[in-house]
């Protein structure tokens, strides 16, 4: 493992100010955990190098597998990609949710290389969590975000267990929440017109 300064883990609270706290740390490069319907998140600006190589120092993951990319809305979302008019009503019925999908990014595109692990393809989803997707509005681009644990251990559902595995890794975590699924999203590709079950 690469070595990680020693930084103090704020909990913040799931309000506009610490909302507005955390968006301030991912402006700054900085890695925040957050709450999203399926398991807590590790976030970090996504169209920032240096902020997604946190990631993957501070997980010990490794730097071929690919991040999911968060937006705050479908619009922004379907920004990032070459966007198939065939999959218009699915997005329509799963986002804001917890399905993934794999689609080719658009040549002007604005995501890190190392969070696509260097894939001309994105992963991508619109959290139903409000307070990931307030994180995401305010912060003004997307987040590259696994989850919030160690490579190879449990993803969390509560704050207290994100603090457990990642204090004194990241800079802040917003607390308060528990996440209401508690396992990963479904992922899903669109490859030569036919939709492909990923996870
Ligand atoms: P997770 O390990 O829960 O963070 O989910 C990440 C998984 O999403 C990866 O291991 C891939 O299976 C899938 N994924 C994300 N982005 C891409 C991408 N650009 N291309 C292909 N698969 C992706
Ligand atoms: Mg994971």
């Amino acid at each position: 493992m690469s070595r990680i300064e020693k930084l103090k883990t704020e909990i913040l609270m799931p309000d506009p100010s610490g909302i507005e706290k955390a968006a301030i740390h991912l402006a700054n490069d900085h890695l925040v955990a957050f709450p999203t319907e399926t398991v807590f998140g590790l976030g970090a600006n996504a169209c920032s190098n240096t902020a997604v190589s946190k990631i993957f120092s501070v997980k010990n993951r490794p730097r071929l597998n690919p991040l999911i990319i968060h937006a705050a809305t479908k619009e922004q979302a379907i920004r990032l990609v070459d966007f198939p008019v065939d999959l218009e009503k699915l997005i329509d019925a799963c986002w804001p949710g917890p399905l993934t999908l794999v689609l080719p990014q658009r040549n002007d595109t604005i995501i890190s290389k190392l969070a696509v692990a260097g894939s001309r393809n994105v992963g991508i989803r619109v959290p139903a969590n409000s307070v990931a997707r307030d994180l995401i509005a305010k912060l003004g681009s997307p987040i590259a975000a696994p989850s919030a644990n160690i490579s190879g251990r449990i993803s969390p559902t509560r704050a207290e267990d994100v603090y457990g595995q990642l204090q004194g890794r990241i800079s802040s975590i917003i607390g308060g929440e528990q996440c209401a699924i508690g396992i990963e999203s479904t992922i899903l590709g669109f490859f030569r017109d036919e939709l492909i079950l990923l996870r």
